[in-house]
């Protein structure tokens, strides 16, 4: 590891530590064509890459992550609407810049801010809730982006140590 250095110039200076750390990841400079709505939730992550690949061919997701994932994107269900506003723009934004032809709307089982939204509630209840949301966030989300750009929705749930997704239509 290198020593730190200061960059920048005046009052503007920034110190660093060059190279604290190299991937052995090789970087695709392409941008990727799907863009995910997915809960902040580090468990469920990793199975975003493998999906989009056998779903729809892609690969390396533009990832929109927030607690609750598609909830964001709920006025119901959303933290406040200052956070239903701010995803609502990253996403058109992200559409827009890198031309994406496909959005996909997660939610999740075990969500701790469905949990936190709907205390008292049965696991069973949450995942009826979630469920609705997905289906209005599909109407919400297909009607302000281009009709080019194709939107599902899923749930996401554990089978014993694997995640199942379950797609939920429109109507
Ligand atoms: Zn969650």
């Amino acid at each position: 590891m290198s020593d730190p250095i200061v960059v920048g110039i005046g009052r503007e200076q920034v110190k660093i530590v060059p190279g604290s750390f190299r991937s052995s990841v090789v970087f695709k400079k392409d941008f990727s064509k799907t863009v995910v709505v997915d809960c902040s939730d580090g468990r469920f992550t990793p199975t975003n890459e493998e999906f989009v690949e056998r779903m729809f061919g892609t690969c390396n997701p533009d990832g929109l992550e927030t607690p609750g994932g598609s909830a964001a994107l709920s006025m119901t269900s959303a933290a406040s609407v200052a956070q239903y506003m701010s995803v609502k723009e990253s996403l058109i934004f992200l559409v827009k810049g890198h031309n994406s032809g496909v959005v996909v709307l997660f939610a999740h089982e075990d969500c701790g801010h469905y949990k936190h939204k709907n205390p008292g509630r049965s696991p069973e209840e949450i995942r009826l809730i979630q469920l609705r949301d997905l289906r209005s966030c599909l109407k919400l989300v297909s009607d302000m982006l281009p009709s080019h750009v194709i939107v599902r929705a899923f749930f996401k749930r554990l089978e014993k140590d694997h995640v199942v997704f379950d797609e939920v239509l429109p109507t």
